[in-house]
């Protein structure tokens, strides 16, 4: 399958989790892939293990717009233009709202939120260029939909991403550029790797489909609406959560 053949992505939040799995599955797919997170060394070792040669990794903070403005520059340095802005890094620390500290919450709109808008403002000029200019933002489950003790600051970025979204779409819609996001339900990654098979197992009995998503799942979803088969979609969301958020009562 080659539906990203030719294109180049970037992809931030790459050097683990749904990140990783969304750069592996363009590469399968044939795109060039940008990769970037703040973390050089797992960064690197990501970009070495995926593909060198349609790789480039970029050590970037998402929330700075320096960094972003730097991260667009060397994708199109390195390809020739772009195709696909995947924004995918966030960060979910837990903490209860009278907990919480004026400097914790800035730091998670600015991580999450703030870099919704440096990067699509950074990348809109050279989608323009392109034929099927693409962005899919990351959001997720727990502030679009659900709400979930202790991400108070989190859940409001994921809502926030979703109504950027959507005027995102009516903005670029002249330039052909589609806007959507992908809102993650409970997803298997090395994030969770401490909790244990028992917490993992309660975790599991709340979700229709009977286990947490892989990487892979959020992946082929981002890889439709980048894809040409997405064209006349934009300003939507895909909800990937194996039905956790359908039930009307606790399963
Ligand atoms: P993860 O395993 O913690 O990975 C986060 C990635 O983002 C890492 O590569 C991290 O690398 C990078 N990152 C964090 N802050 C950054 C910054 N300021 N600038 C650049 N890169 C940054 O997270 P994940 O579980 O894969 O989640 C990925 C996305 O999916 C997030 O937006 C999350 O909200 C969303 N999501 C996840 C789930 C889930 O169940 N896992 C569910 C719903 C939604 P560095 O730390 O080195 O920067």
């Amino acid at each position: 399958m080659t539906v990203l053949e030719g294109k180049t992505a970037i992809v931030t939040g790459a050097s683990r989790g749904i990140g990783k799995g969304i750069a592996r599955r363009f590469l399968d797919r044939g795109a060039n892939v940008v990769l970037t997170a703040r973390t050089a060394e797992t960064l690197e070792a990501a970009a070495a293990e995926l593909d060198g040669s349609r790789c480039l990794a970029v050590t970037a903070d998402v929330g700075r717009a320096a960094d972003v403005e730097r991260l667009v520059q060397a994708a199109v340095d390195r390809f020739g233009g772009l195709d696909v802005l995947c924004h995918n890094a966030g960060i979910y620390p837990e903490s209860r709202i009278e907990e919480t500290s004026e400097e914790e919450w800035d730091e998670v709109i600015r991580t999450n939120l703030t870099s919704t808008f440096l990067t699509v403002r950074a990348a809109v000029p050279h989608l323009r260029r392109r034929p099927a200019g693409r962005i899919v933002l990351i959001s997720s489950i727990t502030g679009s939909r659900v709400g979930y003790p202790g991400l108070g600051h989190y859940a409001a970025t994921k809502a926030g991403m979703s109504g950027f979204m959507r005027v995102a779409a009516l903005e670029f819609a002249p330039d052909g550029i589609t806007v959507n996001g992908i809102e993650p339900g409970s997803i298997r990654t090395e994030g969770l790797d401490g909790l244990g098979a028992e917490a993992i197992a309660v975790m599991e009995k709340h979700i229709p489909l009977g286990s947490l998503g892989e990487p892979g799942d959020i992946a082929d979803a981002a890889v439709f609406l980048a894809s040409d088969g997405a064209k006349f979609i934009t300003g939507q969301t895909i909800v990937v959560d194996g039905g956790q958020t359908l039930p009307e009562l606790p399963l």
